[in-house]
């Protein structure tokens, strides 16, 4: 059965790329009728930030990627957070160390500060502790077995690190890049399980990758670099006839292509990246989210599938069926994906087009409520049916529609201007005497009126529709004119004919 999981360290809000992550992990799931499994990596607790694995949550709920398992919703491979899964991951370790794959290092950060001062060269300024560099170290490889023996008993303190082989070469087959390489010489010996006992990520999630049965593990291009650690320790570990098959997505570029998305960018250009608000609790500093900014999450869904996918055939917009139905991965592309605000918001603009008005008015409701304003749900579907073609935002309502809830009080008057005479005053004071014994205020007849009277007074029709349209709206743009008239209804329509005569 087809297991995936998204494993994020709660370490911040969600990011555009750590959402498309989720979306691609989802689809895969449920094309395959599999399970979906989120998993908080907690493991590092300098790195830890309160509210962030709330944020990931209510993110996932709010795009409608809810996971089959999870921490909220527990499952058969639980806990799913890893900080609660401390005891399992030592014997794992351990395991490694007893095959020689591993060792203990009882290095103190002193140490590993000299080490690094003392072989820093100019082509090696960072130096790593690697294969060349162990020896010189105080580890269980350097030391005599006595001497590590010694050292466990008094409880020195210590960790357990992987043993890197030297040049050896490493390779796997992932699913969007294909044959991957590596020279195991370029990976330091990184630490599988800390001083206090918790894992590293990189053990972790290899165990609990294992543990939790995951077939396949999608996650971002920017972990490449660890897959070789990952893949010798499933080796190592003994269950490399288990091992996930990888899918490491392409990045998410700034609009003009130039580097990796970030959240600067976003500050700097005026547009979201993360799905939701995220005030970080540190600075205090707030990100804008695309759910605040009034993205709909089918539409905030569909634009991130085509962040890195399609299906060939052109089509941009996708229900969430249509991309469990079509998704594949031979279809993600292996560069990086271009962010382009101005086609997230056509996105939206596609959504707003088709989203049932009554649906628009519930979402409508709290712009009126801050404005004082109340209004019949019906009254407030119709308008956002008359404006939506205009609007990118459900808050653009307001400035397309503004006129349907307060009467104008400036007029946009000068195209009319020039062209007044006392026939047109004289047009509008008896068409409003018409109006009023109209039974039927309807598009058709109040139309119908207009070009009547119009006519029998011989006054071009095109002459008289724009100063209505000023009358009841104050400006020149907006939806058909009649269609206004009908939605404000016979007597505040008079109302505003008497008003603009003034
Ligand atoms: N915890 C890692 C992260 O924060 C997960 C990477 C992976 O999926 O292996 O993204």
């Amino acid at each position: 059965k087809v297991r995936v999981r998204f494993a994020p360290s709660p370490t911040g809000g969600l990011h555009l790329g750590g959402v498309r992550t989720v979306l691609f992990n989802y689809l895969f799931a449920k094309q395959h009728n599999g399970d979906f499994v989120l998993r908080i990596e907690d493991t590092d607790q300098t790195r830890y930030v309160p509210g962030a694995e709330e944020y990931i949550m209510e993110c996932l709920k709010w795009c409608g990627l809810n996971a089959d398992e999870s921490p909220l919703v527990g499952g058969p491979y639980a806990p799913y957070r890893q900080s609660e899964r401390k005891p399992i991951y030592r014997e794992y370790a351990e395991q490694l160390v007893k095959a020689g794959y591993a060792y203990y290092a009882f290095d103190t950060p002193e140490e590993l500060e000299e080490m690094r001062t003392r072989l820093k060269t100019e082509e090696n300024p960072s130096p790593q502790y690697n294969h060349a560099a162990r020896a010189q170290m105080k580890n269980s490889i350097s030391l005599s077995e006595a001497e590590t023996a010694a050292l466990l008993k008094n409880g020195t303190r210590h960790v357990i690190r992987i043993k890197m082989p030297d040049n050896e070469e490493v390779s796997f087959t992932d699913l969007i890049r294909g044959h991957v390489q590596f020279n195991t010489s370029t990976v330091d010996d990184k630490v599988l399980l800390k001083a206090d006992g918790m894992p590293t990520y990189h053990l972790a999630v290899v165990v609990d990758d294992y543990l939790m049965k995951i077939t396949h593990a999608f996650r971002g291009e920017e972990w490449l670099p660890s897959a070789p650690v990952h893949l010798l320790l499933w080796k190592y570990l003994g269950w490399e006839a288990d091992m996930p098959q990888w899918a490491h997505l392409p990045l998410i570029l700034k609009p003009d292509g130039n580097g990796k998305l970030s959240k600067r960018d976003g500050d700097r250009l005026g547009f979201p990246v993360y799905a939701m608000n995220w005030t970080d609790p540190k600075t205090g500093d707030l990100t804008k989210g695309f759910r605040e900014n009034g993205f709909l999450p089918e539409a905030f869904v569909n634009m991130l599938a085509m962040l890195g996918w399609n299906d060939g055939s052109g089509q941009e917009i996708f229900s969430m069926d249509e991309l469990i139905a079509r998704f594949s991965l031979d279809r993600v592309s292996k560069s990086g994906a271009k962010f382009d605000y101005e086609k997230a918001k056509w996105f939206n603009h596609q959504y707003l087009l088709n989203a049932d008005n009554n649906k628009l008015a519930t979402l409508f409701e709290p712009v009126l409520k801050e404005k004082g304003i109340t209004a019949a749900p019906e009254y407030v579907a119709t308008i956002a049916g008359l404006v939506k073609d205009r609007c990118d935002f459900v808050n653009d309502i307001w400035n397309h529609g503004f006129f349907f809830f307060q009467a104008p009080e400036t007029w946009d008057v000068t195209a009319v201007k020039p062209k007044w005479n006392a026939d047109k005053t004289q047009f509008f004071m008896d068409w409003a005497s018409v109006l009023e014994t109209l039974s039927d205020f309807s598009l058709a007849s109040v139309e119908e009126s207009f070009k009547t009277l119009a006519t029998s007074m011989n006054i071009k029709v095109g002459e008289l529709q724009l100063p209505f349209r000023i009358m009841l709206t104050g400006g020149k743009f907006g939806p058909p004119v009649f269609n206004i008239a009908e939605t404000l209804g016979k007597h505040e329509t008079i109302q505003r004919i008497m008003n603009g005569l003034k």
